[in-house]
């Protein structure tokens, strides 16, 4: 049997380690589009940004490590198409792998921003090399604006606040992570970025962007104009499934998989930001681009592989944290619809403190500010929420 990982990231790397963990001990082919080795992304907004964190650092694996894992690694390839009746995966290089099993660990990619195509000065930020691309840039300091107040776009004004840009934050929502962490703790969160100087412009969205060749500015729907030398697009991310258009395998905003990560393609199994999976805590099909979910998925999908039966193996409440601003934010669980968060300890203003949310009096989800102690105790309290819909 042999299997190839198309992938070679979080989801991919964990995936290998828990086929060898399971017994596996046949060829591993690991397809990566980027030339690196695997790498962690959560610092490539925080630390790595800040330059206090150099890209050695990042590494996902060790060299020992690797040479136990026994892979063979394909990097700066891209897979183009999955063929499940010829059982292959052919590259852009026009080079085809013959496989048994398939995993799809091709996490998402951003969404641009019409328009910003060529224009210097606009960036994204997923890969390694975005964020040198964005550090260069930052450290000549200037004015930052950033689209999007979700998570990362978050992350990248507080580091560049702290290197002492002027920063502007644009969201299209009145209250930004509203989605996930409802209303009053998305007040709660954002209002991290006025703390420290940072412009936040809520309820209006982007009408485009001016400049010839470099970035001089942002066009606002309301009519404004904002002054930009460097401009970050945090608008969200696309699932990397166009290689499998015409595989068989079913997707739909990510690779639709059931709970033990088998696709609708025998032999072919989804992990990580690219799989939209049941889970008992959100209650629906949904992709969890959490970094934790990604290593989480591994084993299920390492069986499901080996044993040609979707595997079935608990799930913790979904979890990830945010480093903004000396904060520590954490949320575990799913802020369903109508779940009440109630502050158990510490205070709101101190930005020191920890909420409940609770739906019928059953405690759904917890959030910490700078308490992980007490989050790490509560978060093992919490109740799944329900049994998945239809996708
Ligand atoms: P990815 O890490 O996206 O890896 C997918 C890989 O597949 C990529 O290397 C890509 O190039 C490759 N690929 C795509 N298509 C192809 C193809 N056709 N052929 C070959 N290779 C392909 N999570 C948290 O919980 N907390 C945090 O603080 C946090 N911070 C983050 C900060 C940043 C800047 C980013 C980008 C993410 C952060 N995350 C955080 C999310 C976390 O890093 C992701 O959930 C995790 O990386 C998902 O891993 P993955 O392997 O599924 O996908």
């Amino acid at each position: 049997m042999s299997i190839t990982v198309v992938g070679a990231s979080l989801a991919g790397l964990s995936t290998v380690r828990a086929l060898r963990a399971e017994g596996y001990d046949g060829g591993i082919a690991v397809v990566g589009e980027e030339r690196h080795l695997p790498y962690d992304r959560p610092p490539l907004s925080k630390d790595f940004l800040k330059g206090t964190l150099d890209a050695d650092a990042l590494a996902l694996g060790d060299p020992a490590e690797y040479d136990d894992l026994d892979v063979r690694w394909l990097l700066g390839e891209r897979a183009v198409r999955l063929d499940p009746a010829d059982r292959s995966v052919t590259l852009a290089s026009g080079r085809r792998l013959h496989t048994d099993g398939v995993v799809v660990a091709t996490g998402a990619s951003p969404r641009a921003l019409p328009g910003s195509d060529g224009l210097a000065g606009v960036h994204t930020l997923r890969t390694l090399d975005d964020a040198r691309a964005l550090r260069d840039e930052l450290a000549l300091g200037g004015r930052l604006v950033v689209i999007g107040a979700g998570f990362i776009g978050a992350e990248v004004a507080s580091t560049a606040r702290g290197l002492g840009l002027d920063v502007t934050v644009v969201e299209a929502l009145d209250v930004p992570l509203e989605r996930q962490l409802g209303r009053t703790m998305g007040r709660v969160c954002s209002s991290l970025h006025t703390d420290h100087g940072v412009r936040l412009l809520t309820g209006t969205g982007v009408a485009g962007l001016t400049g010839d060749g470099r970035v001089t500015g942002v066009r606002l729907t309301d009519g404004r104009e904002l002054p930009a030398d460097i401009v970050v697009v945090g608008v969200g991310v696309r699932p990397a499934t166009d290689w499998l258009a015409g595989s068989g395998v079913q997707a739909d905003d990510g690779v639709v998989c059931d709970a033990g990560c088998a696709t609708s393609v025998p032999g072919v199994v989804a992990v990580g930001d690219v799989a939209r999976c049941p889970h008992p805590f959100t209650g629906r099909y949904a992709r969890i681009e959490h970094w934790s979910n990604a290593t989480e998925q591994a084993t299920a999908a390492a069986r499901t592989l080996l044993t040609g039966v979707s595997a079935s193996v608990p799930r913790p409440a979904p979890y990830f944290w945010s480093d903004q601003y000396q904060v520590r934010i954490q949320l575990a669980g799913h802020v369903a619809p109508g779940a009440v968060p109630e502050v158990v300890d510490g205070d709101v203003d101190s930005r020191c403190f920890t909420a409940v949310y609770r739906r019928e009096n059953t405690p759904v989800a917890v959030l910490s500010l700078n308490q992980t102690k007490l989050f790490n105790r509560l978060r093992r309290t919490l109740v799944p929420a329900a049994a998945p819909a239809a996708v």
